[in-house]
């Protein structure tokens, strides 16, 4: 007789993550299934979700699960983050507030970490860790995004500080961050290593938030336009090296590709699941739509698309979060040619090209199986297209992906 193999749901454990990582997952799980899936219309249509949702994350230890304890972290690693960027996504938490909270403890928040003084920690980290500050990271500039060292942001040096003129767009939580880890520039023409980080406070005279932005699709995270006039920053608020942002970019850009990757992963496997559903439950010609072989093929594509992505992304994640011991140690001996700064680089870069793109594959694919009903607002497809389609712009395009992957075959 044959044996009939029951599909009981479980995931496999695969590294790097471990069973305390998998309690985690379906603790966030069940939180964003419970807590914010059933608001994500809602929050999309108001184009802002809560404020109080940091508290609230926060409240449950989310915003600071890689840091450490006496800040008012969790003590874990970037695991343990890995779990909660791609557990939002896959629950169904939506583009939009996984931007809004993962600017923040993605983007944000490490270089205050990694580079910031106790007394930075202090002033920005603890509170950040409990929701009580908001944080942004500001790069992108109307003249300037993938050509990062172009910026034109200037920190003249005065005595006791610098004074900070120019404008920075498209930045996640731009229109409520309490602080922006800003990058400046503080050598006229020092190219890549003209570069600082400054971190700049709402409050200051001269910091104004000059525009929301309207976008496709994160609707319900804010993006704002930000312009500084004549800013005074005190010197306590230099992050890293004057001059040495650069490394400081190099740093977040890694984990904030890596983030992606697990975000579309995350996303991928819910369109799946959601889909399959769909194809075994609606009929056409007297029969369920999956039974049609041309969209039998089409999930056989999109469970490939979803497979080769997680494999790539934990494989990156694994050659990432490796290191990081090494790293810490270099970063405090502004060690910045230590292999373990770039360790991970090229299988990141690859894992953020490949998935971004997959994603917005498979998620159009899914829309196509839905047909007219994947076309409207309460199946969700849509919207997970339209968020989706960030994926190969933000973070570094695609073509700067393959631009980078060409450099390393010494092309
Ligand atoms: C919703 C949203 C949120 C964002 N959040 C943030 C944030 O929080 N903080 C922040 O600092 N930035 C943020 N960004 C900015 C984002 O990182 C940039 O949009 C991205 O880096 C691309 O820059 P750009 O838009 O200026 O495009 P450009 O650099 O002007 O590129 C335009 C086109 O030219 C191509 N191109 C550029 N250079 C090359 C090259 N060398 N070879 C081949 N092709 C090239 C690009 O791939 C692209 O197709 C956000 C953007 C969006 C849309």
């Amino acid at each position: 007789m044959a044996s009939v193999i029951k599909d009981t749901g479980e995931r496999a454990l695969l590294p790097p993550f471990t069973p305390e990582h998998e309690e985690l997952r379906a603790t966030i799980r069940r939180w964003v299934e419970a807590e914010v899936a059933p608001h994500v219309d809602e929050w999309d249509a108001a184009q802002e979700f809560p404020r109080a949702l940091y508290r609230r994350a926060a409240e449950l230890g989310f915003l600071g699960l890689k840091y450490p304890v006496a800040l008012g972290g969790q003590g874990g690693d970037y695991v343990h983050d890995a779990v909660w960027a791609e557990e939002v996504a896959a629950a169904g938490g939506g583009g939009g507030v996984g931007a809004g909270l993962g600017a923040h403890t993605g983007i944000a928040t490490p270089p205050v970490w990694k580079f910031g003084t106790p007394d930075q920690h202090e002033r920005f980290l603890r509170p950040a860790i409990a929701g009580e500050k908001i944080g942004a990271l500001g790069i992108t500039e109307p003249g300037a995004g993938s050509d990062v060292a172009s910026i034109r942001t200037s920190a003249r040096k005065v005595p006791g500080g610098y004074v900070v003129n120019g404008t920075k767009t498209f930045i996640t939580n731009g229109v409520r961050a309490d602080f922006l880890v800003c990058a400046v520039k503080t050598a006229g023409d020092g190219g890549h290593h003209g570069i600082s980080f400054l971190l700049l406070e709402r409050e200051m005279p001269g910091y104004e938030v000059s525009r929301k932005l309207e976008k496709m699709g994160w609707l319900a995270s804010d993006t704002g336009e930000l312009a500084f006039t004549d800013v005074e920053v005190p010197d306590e608020n230099l992050l890293g090296p004057e001059n040495g942002g650069f490394y400081l970019i190099m740093a977040n850009f890694q984990w904030e590709r890596l983030l992606m990757a697990l975000g579309a992963v995350g996303a991928m496997s819910k369109l799946l699941a959601v889909t399959l559903d769909y194809a075994r439950e609606r009929e056409a010609f007297g029969r369920p739509i999956g039974r049609f072989q041309a969209l039998r093929h089409k999930f056989a594509e999109i469970g490939t698309k979803l497979e080769v992505s997680r494999a790539l992304t934990y494989h990156a994640l694994r050659e990432f979060t490796g290191p990081e011991a090494d790293r810490r140690d270099a970063i405090a001996r502004e060690d910045w040619t230590h292999p373990s700064i770039t360790a991970g680089l090229e299988d990141v870069t690859k894992a953020k090209l490949l998935t971004q793109r997959a994603a917005v594959e498979v998620a159009d694919e899914c829309l196509q199986i839905h047909g007219g009903y994947g076309y409207m607002r309460e199946y969700g497809i849509e919207r997970a297209l339209r968020d989706l389609r960030l994926g190969p712009i933000g973070g570094g395009t695609d073509e700067v992906m393959r631009e980078i992957l060409g450099k390393q075959l010494g092309l």
